[in-house]
């Protein structure tokens, strides 16, 4: 009999980690679909349909973490893949066009910090608690990964040339967060590099989601492949990289 893989997505009740749930439980996976409105959730759950299941679970607030981590302890006992998905590109109200506000909220001698606290939080700070608080649930897994979804954006080496498209774009909001989630990341796969748990960073393509205001060009589907490609590795899958579609490296 196989046993089903069980993952948990954060900020799966739209966007690429929607469709990246949708694609998992597609592929006999039982995915928690992490949301912090669970109504929302319990929508994209029914959505989906069997092998979906809601979850509250806001990972800037370590009450609703702690009761998600206790919930996937007492239903499942482990936990096979975490997808630390959620993600913000800016906290205050944007009625503007998105890449113009983009590169104006960004500029290091202006940017807010509250702004950037906030993003942060959510980014980096959000990533690395809900790690800590499932770390014990994956040690209960044969065959555990963890992907982080970032973004290209955040890659200093990248960012450093000035050849590079969204060069000129790179500042303290979103584009740094991301790069601290990658630092984050990169500790989380020198902790963990002497056991099973396996790691992974992945950037989704230029989505059309709410993120961008819609301004990404490409599919939910199309942007969200390198991110399900890589959480269905399976156990002799590598660990250690930094991807976006088809197993391009990305430079951290
Ligand atoms: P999205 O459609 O806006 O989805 C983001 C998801 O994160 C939503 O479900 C949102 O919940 C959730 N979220 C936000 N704050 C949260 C919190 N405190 N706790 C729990 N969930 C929270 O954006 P997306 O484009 O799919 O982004 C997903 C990931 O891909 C992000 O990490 C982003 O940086 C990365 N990424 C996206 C692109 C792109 O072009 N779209 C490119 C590179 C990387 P609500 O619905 O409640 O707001």
């Amino acid at each position: 009999m196989t046993v089903r893989r069980v993952a948990l997505v954060t900020g799966a009740n739209q966007g690429v980690g929607f469709q990246v749930a949708k694609e998992l439980v597609a592929n006999g996976v039982t995915v928690l679909l992490g949301s912090r409105d669970f109504a929302r959730g319990q929508e994209a759950a029914e959505t989906i349909g069997a092998g979906a299941v809601a979850i509250q679970l806001d990972v800037t607030d370590s009450a609703s973490i702690a009761a998600a981590a206790q919930r996937v302890e007492d239903e499942f006992g482990r936990l096979d893949l975490l997808v630390n998905n959620a993600g913000i590109s800016h906290a205050s109200q944007r009625d503007g066009d998105f890449l113009d506000d983009y590169a104006t909220a960004n500029r290091a001698s202006t940017a807010s910090l509250d702004e950037i606290r906030a993003v942060w939080e959510t980014n980096v700070f959000g990533t690395l608690a809900v790690y800590q608080a499932m770390l014990s649930l994956l040690r209960e897994s044969a065959d555990a990964r963890i992907v982080n979804v970032s973004s290209g954006v955040g890659s200093l080496a990248a960012n450093a040339d000035p050849a590079y498209p969204y060069h000129s774009m790179f500042g303290p909001v979103y584009p740094a967060s991301k790069a601290a989630q990658n630092a984050i990341t990169l500790a989380i796969m020198i902790e963990l590099e002497s056991t099973d748990i396996k790691v992974n960073l992945v950037s989704p393509g230029f989505t059309a989601t709410n993120l961008n205001g819609f301004a990404g060009t490409e599919s939910l589907e199309d942007g969200s492949r390198e991110v399900v490609r890589v959480c269905l590795l399976g156990p002799d899958g590598p660990t250690g990289t930094f991807t976006r579609w088809e197993n391009s490296p990305i430079p951290w």
